[in-house]
């Protein structure tokens, strides 16, 4: 037994010595020294000892505490020391060390397109107009000559929140809204936001996308002015050599409707962007139909209009030559650093 303590002593001090961290050297008092440490252990076992045994054992047990005690708290010194020396160092001030740059950020290229159409279209003496995202089915869809069962709601999965309310499938329904806010007076406004889906997100889908839409209704408003506003749109995003050509098409709530294609930076080879053609289709637009017009309460016999409509991740995408919508989505700063 008196080897045993012996034996604890010095491997106990060797211990103690090499400790430089006080949370360890805790740990070495509470596995010597603690209620289930190994001096502990060893003095319980002092009942099988003979009587003349046990006052010796016994008092070099105590020895032994008190030669750890000291050990214990000449080490603990040492160390405060040493813990106050490394923390110094680590908050050592170098003044001559160069300063950190914030790192400064720009707007999204979303964004930046948006910001870019937004301009052109306020040069031409539009303004912006705003609405709702959160929408009631009357302004989404029968205001605009969509009523329910109107086949044309089928080309747009809906996310409904109850039976009349539903987020906006498109920004439509700010034209609705800015025709009953300015009647009778004339509008010329774009409608710019953000406009939902029931899509997965895939590489041409997202669920979330944004929208510009425009709207002009005036007394003498024709067909000629919506080619000349939107060719000189399309000119100015995309480049003053591109031309520009109306195809004719269906929308519900303008007739007649066209939609506007801008030729290919390729020159019309055809390439990977323009599938070949050589066209790249950016925008719907067409005369109001005097049915939404009525319904707003403008004379259709006396006003007419024009209205347009496109989406910004499809112009961005053409723009910037882009595969995948989905990057617009994920914020990789190695994509969004490229602009
Ligand atoms: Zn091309």
């Amino acid at each position: 037994m008196k080897e045993q303590l012996e034996n604890l002593q010095s491997e106990a001090l060797r211990e103690i010595e090499a400790v430089t961290d006080s949370k360890v050297l805790q740990e070495i008092r509470v596995k010597y020294l603690g209620k289930k440490g190994s001096l502990t252990a060893i003095l319980r076992g002092m009942g099988s000892l003979s009587p003349e045994e046990r006052p010796v054992i016994g008092e070099l047990a105590n020895k032994v505490r008190e030669r750890l005690e000291e050990a214990l708290s000449e080490r603990s010194e040492a160390i405060a020391a040493i813990e106050e020396e490394r923390q110094l160092q680590a908050e050592r001030l170098d003044i001559f060390l160069p300063g950190r740059k914030p790192k400064i950020g720009h707007a999204h290229p979303l964004q930046m397109v948006m910001e870019e159409i937004e301009s052109i279209f306020l040069g031409m003496g539009f303004s912006i107009a705003e609405g709702p995202e959160v929408e009631t089915d009357y302004y989404n869809f029968e205001a605009l000559n969509l009523p329910k069962n109107h086949p044309a709601r089928d080309m747009q999965d809906s996310l409904y929140i109850t039976n009349e309310i539903l987020l906006r499938t498109h920004t439509s329904p700010v034209q609705i809204r800015t025709m009953e806010k300015l009647y009778p007076n004339p509008i010329r406004i774009i409608a710019p936001g953000r406009v939902y889906r029931r899509d997965a997100l895939d590489a041409t889908h997202s669920p979330m996308f944004h929208q510009i839409e425009g709207l002009v209704v005036d007394e003498g408003i024709t067909f000629a002015d919506l080619k000349g506003v939107l060719t000189v749109f399309a000119k100015k995003l995309f480049g003053e050599d591109r031309q520009v050509r109306f195809r004719p098409s269906f929308f519900p709530f303008t007739e007649p409707s066209a939609e506007v294609d801008v030729s290919c930076a390729c020159g019309g080879k055809g390439c990977r962007i323009c599938k070949g053609s050589g066209w790249l289709e950016i925008l719907g637009s067409g005369s109001v139909n005097p049915v939404v017009l009525k319904m707003a309460n403008y004379d259709p016999e006396r006003v007419s209009g024009f209205a347009f409509g496109m989406g910004v991740e499809r112009i961005a995408i053409l723009k910037y030559q882009i595969n995948d919508i989905r990057v617009f989505f994920e914020n990789d700063q190695r994509f969004l650093n490229q602009f």
